[in-house]
C-alpha cells in the first residue's frame, strides 16, 4: 500500500502568508497530510511533476452566477469546467429568487435545496451558495440558512429599489417577484444577518454581500445619455457613474453601523467607490467591511472591452479607474479578486445596449490573469496572488482552513501553475459554454497544468478530467 495517494513534486509552493517554499506535498483521503523537503514517488500511487512550476492553493472564486441565464444543472458543469481551466477549485456562487435563474419565487425551505439538488452532480468543482434575500417571508428564513443549510452568506442589491414601482403602481415588481424591496428591506435583513452571525459566527464568518448601485441616479443619467450620448460601453458607464456606486455605499454603510452586520462590498468598479469604502472603513473602524473588486474591472476599459459584448454592472469604466483598482489590490486595500462569472451567449447581448443582458464568464483567467498582470507586469507578489483569489475569500466566506490555503488537513485542492506558458485569450481558451469573450486578444502567460480536487487531478493540460465530483459545502465551516 502506498503510503500517499498523490504527491506533488518539485514545486516552488505558494501558501498565503508566508513566503514562497520548494517542497513536496503528500496527500491522502483528500487532504494534505505532509509537507516535506523532499518525498519519494515510489510512496504514492499518483505522481505529480511540478518542477520549473509554481503550486498554488485552489483558488475560491466567491463571485459566481451558475444558471443565472441558461438551466442551472447544464451551466453548473459547463461553467465550473472553466474554473478548473483557471485554477479555481471552490465556487460560491449568487442564487435569489424572481427573474433568471428558475424564474420563480417562495421560501427558500422549498427552493434552496432544489438548487443544490441541480448543482450536485454536475459541478466539477466544489460550490457553496450566497442568498438574495428577496421577500419579507425570506427574512425569517436566514437563521435556518445558516445554521442548518451552511449558507454563510446573503445579498442585497442596492439598485433593485427602483424597480419596486410597476406601471400599475402597485407594489412588487416583476423582475425581483418582492413585496417590498428597498432600504427598509435591507435594514432588516442586516438585523437577520447580524444576529445570525452572533449565534454562529464562532464557526466561521457570516455576511451580507451588497451590490452597491444607487437606482434614482441611473434613473437620471440613463436618460441623460439615452437622449444626447454617449453611445457604446462609455454611455454605459455615463449612465451609471461612479457616483451611483459613492452614494450606494455611504446609504448602506450607515445602515451596517446601526446594525453591526459584517458586509462585503462587492465588484467596485471605480476609484470614487474605492474612496467611499475607505472613507467607510475610516468612519466605521469597528465594523468588519470586506472589499471586492472583478477581473474584468482590473483588466479593461471601456474603449477596450468590445463594445456591447463588455456590458456588465456596474459597468466597465476608464483607464484611471483600473489603475486605481489595481493600486488598491496591490497596496492591500482591497481583500479579494473573483471573476462574476455569467455566461451568456453573443446572441442575448444583441445590438440594443439597453436591453442586452449584463454580465460575462472569466473565471478560467482568475489565476492566469492575476499572476500575468499582477506579478508579471504591477509588482504584485506571489504570496499575494494567492491571497487575493484563494485565502481571502476563503475567510471572508467561512471556508478557511479547511479551503484557501496548501495546510497539512486542508483539502488537497492544489493547481500546478507554468509561469511562461502564454496563451492569447480566445472562447477556447476558456473551456466556457460562452461564445465570446470581452477579454480577446489579450496576452496572458501564467497557465494551470494541473488542477487538483481533494487529491483528484481533475484538469490537466487543457482537458477536465473524469465526471463531474464536486461536493456541496456548508458554511462556515467548523474552526479547529
Ligand atoms: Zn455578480
Amino acid at each position: 500500500m502506498p503510503r500517499y495517494d498523490t504527491v506533488v513534486l518539485n514545486g516552488t509552493v505558494i501558501m498565503p502568508y508566508v513566503d514562497p517554499v520548494r517542497c513536496d506535498i503528500g496527500v491522502r483521503d483528500g487532504r494534505v497530510v505532509a509537507l516535506a523537503d523532499a518525498l519519494a514517488p515510489g510512496d504514492a500511487a499518483d505522481v505529480v511533476d511540478a518542477r520549473g512550476r509554481l503550486v498554488l492553493p485552489g483558488a475560491v472564486d466567491s463571485h459566481f452566477h451558475i444558471g443565472i441565464y441558461r438551466d442551472l444543472a447544464t451551466d453548473a458543469t459547463s461553467e465550473t469546467a472553466s474554473a478548473l481551466a483557471g485554477g479555481v477549485t471552490t465556487v460560491l456562487s449568487y442564487f435569489r429568487t424572481g427573474q433568471h435563474y428558475l424564474n420563480k419565487s417562495g421560501p427558500y425551505r422549498t427552493i434552496f435545496p432544489e438548487v443544490v439538488a441541480a448543482t450536485e452532480g454536475h459541478a466539477y468543482t466544489d460550490f457553496g451558495y450566497h442568498l438574495g434575500i428577496m421577500t419579507s417571508e425570506q427574512l425569517d428564513e436566514v437563521d435556518w440558512l445558516v445554521g442548518e443549510q451552511g449558507v454563510g452568506s446573503f445579498k442585497y442589491y442596492m439598485f433593485y429599489k427602483g424597480l419596486n414601482l410597476t406601471s400599475d403602481s402597485t407594489r412588487g415588481s416583476a423582475y425581483t417577484m418582492s413585496d417590498a424591496y428597498d432600504l427598509g428591506h435591507l435594514y432588516l435583513l442586516m438585523r437577520q444577518v447580524a444576529s445570525a452571525s452572533a449565534v454562529h459566527g464562532a464557526r466561521g464568518r457570516v455576511s451580507l454581500s451588497l451590490h452597491c448601485e444607487q437606482a434614482e441616479l441611473i434613473r437620471v443619467f440613463i436618460d441623460e445619455v439615452k437622449r444626447s450620448g454617449p453611445g457604446g460601453l462609455e454611455g454605459y458607464h455615463r449612465a451609471r457613474p461612479p457616483l451611483t456606486e459613492r452614494l450606494s455605499i455611504a446609504e448602506a454603510l450607515v445602515l451596517a453601523d446601526e446594525t453591526r452586520c459584517p458586509v462585503n462590498l462587492l465588484h467596485l468598479s471605480s476609484g470614487e467607490a474605492l474612496r467611499a469604502a475607505a472613507q467607510g472603513r475610516r468612519e466605521f473602524p469597528h465594523l468588519d467591511i470586506r472589499l471586492e473588486t472583478t477581473l474584468h474591472h482590473l483588466a479593461l476599459t471601456h474603449a477596450t472591452a468590445h463594445g456591447i459584448l463588455g456590458k456588465v454592472n456596474p459597468p466597465i469604466r476608464t483607464e484611471a479607474d483600473r489603475d486605481a483598482l489595481w493600486d488598491a489590490v496591490v497596496r492591500g486595500s482591497i481583500d479579494t479578486v473573483v471573476s462574476d462569472h455569467a455566461c451568456c451567449a453573443e446572441a442575448d447581448k444583441g445590438e440594443d445596449l439597453w436591453k442586452a443582458l449584463p454580465g460575462f464568464g472569466g473565471t478560467a483567467l482568475l489565476y492566469p490573469y492575476l499572476v500575468s498582470e499582477g506579478h508579471g507586469k504591477r509588482g504584485l507578489g506571489l504570496t499575494r496572488v494567492a491571497e487575493l483569489a484563494s485565502a481571502n475569500p476563503a475567510r471572508a466566506f467561512g471556508l478557511y482552513p479547511k479551503k484557501g490555503t496548501i495546510a497539512v488537513g486542508s483539502d488537497a485542492d492544489l493547481v500546478v501553475l507554468d509561469p511562461d506558458r502564454e496563451r492569447v485569450v480566445t472562447p477556447d481558451v476558456l473551456h466556457s459554454a460562452q461564445d465570446f469573450t470581452p477579454f480577446a486578444g489579450m496576452r496572458v502567460r501564467g497557465w494551470p497544468t494541473h488542477t487538483i480536487l481533494r487529491g483528484r487531478v481533475v484538469f490537466q493540460d487543457g482537458r477536465v478530467q473524469g465526471r463531474p465530483a464536486g461536493e456541496y459545502v456548508k458554511r462556515p465551516v467548523s474552526r479547529p
